[in-house]
């Protein structure tokens, strides 16, 4: 008989996720307040704040998704129709889905084998006259390569963004020590949705030091209306406003932050240095040159397999839940995004198909599970 064990937390079990005290006193004072709504109450502007502070960028502007941060993100940039978007095939559809509501192009660069991040070279090719901005992701937790993006962006004349949906407090590894990611573009996007590493259910924050920016993401927030000035309609906008509840929670979970990644980066850290350096036989590290370093965010475990499909397989057999490829297809082989030939994103396409298994990770794991889980990795390769 198979040993029977407890099932690994996720983050839809309250073990896979950290509400106390603080979030319920959070939801009972917005709501002994009479205001739920974002543009009359306190708790989003504290939000903003706090998360400016955090980072220690000019401005936080909040919003109602990560993938309405990022459609702040492009449309403060000035992308419209004909322009062109670089980016990643391998991300959540909340990458592209803003620049295609914008009328514009997504163009989408190959990603470096060994983290699945933008591979810097890839994206100088994909730079044409109509290229408007470049939006990088931190994928897994884990840098992109900020220095050349940054360089590229400068060189061209275009806006970076950073996607930093699943780098919550990741540290950049190019930068000087304990350096965000999220500080090197001209504006970073994160997401408060239920899997990330911090959670109000839904909600999303967009950080930059550049006033301009910061106000016509406010703007378009918001319809277009500066509220300081009479019902006008200064730009093109939406309601993608946070409501005060989801602001409160989110102050809550903030403030957790640290904490939460310090049990992340306990517990991934363990599983990293197990498989680290050939430890088990066919599996790697999916990081920058196969390492793992201090400052990664382990929003997911990602490796590197043989035969992602098979591997899966095997862990699921042993209780250790566990994604072939991340994505089923890279974004552009979705029917939304209609155009793309198969082959766009050799590399990409590899690592979906065949090389890249995630490990679903949250700070409810601990050093035992993480053991458990490179026991069953060592089980499945010998398998
Ligand atoms: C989750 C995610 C998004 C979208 O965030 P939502 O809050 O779900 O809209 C965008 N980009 C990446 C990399 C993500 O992981």
């Amino acid at each position: 008989m198979p040993q029977r064990e407890m099932p690994l937390p996720t983050a839809l079990d309250p073990c896979g996720r950290t509400f106390g005290p603080e979030e319920r006193e959070a939801v009972l004072r917005v709501l002994d307040s009479g205001v739920l709504c974002g543009a009359f109450g306190r708790e989003t502007r504290s939000l903003e704040a706090e998360m400016a502070a955090l980072y220690g960028r000019a401005e936080a502007v909040s919003c109602s998704s990560g993938t309405a941060a990022l459609h702040l993100a492009v449309a403060a940039a000035g992308v419209g129709p004909g322009d062109e978007v670089v980016t990643t095939p391998l991300s959540d559809f909340g990458t592209v889905a803003p620049v295609v509501a914008q009328g514009a192009r997504p163009v989408f660069a190959d990603v470096r084998a060994d983290d699945g991040n933008l591979d810097p070279d890839a994206v100088e090719a994909a730079v044409t006259p109509r290229t408007k901005a470049v939006i990088a992701v931190h994928l897994f937790g884990g840098a992109a390569d900020t220095v050349r993006l940054r360089e590229i962006c400068d060189r061209h004349g275009l806006l970076l963004i950073e996607d930093c949906a699943q780098a919550w407090l990741g540290e950049d590894p190019a930068g000087p020590p304990g350096r965000l990611l999220g500080t090197a573009g001209d504006i970073a996007c994160f997401s408060l949705q239920q899997y990330k590493h911090i959670t109000a259910g839904d909600g999303g924050l967009a950080v930059t030091d550049d006033a301009d920016l910061a106000r016509r993401m406010r703007l378009f927030m918001d319809k277009g209306w500066d509220r300081s000035e009479g019902r006008i309609h200064r730009t093109m906008g939406l309601n993608y406003r946070m409501t005060e509840l989801v602001a409160a929670v989110a102050r809550a979970q903030l403030a957790r932050l640290p904490g939460l990644l310090t049990r992340r980066r306990t517990s991934a850290g363990r599983l990293a240095g197990a498989v680290a350096e050939g430890a088990v036989p066919g599996v790697r590290l999916a990081t920058a040159s196969g390492t793992p370093y201090e400052g990664h965010a382990w929003w997911v475990v990602p490796l590197l397999v043989d035969d992602n499909a098979r591997a899966a397989k095997a862990l699921d057999a042993l209780g250790v839940p566990a994604l072939p490829g991340y994505l089923e297809r890279p974004l552009y082989a979705n029917p939304a995004l209609a155009g793309h030939p198969p082959g766009l994103c050799p590399r990409a396409e590899r690592l979906i198909d065949r090389t890249l298994l995630v490990l679903p990770w949250n700070e409810g794991y601990t050093t035992a599970d993480a053991d458990r889980v490179a026991g069953a990795l060592r089980k499945a390769a010998t398998a």
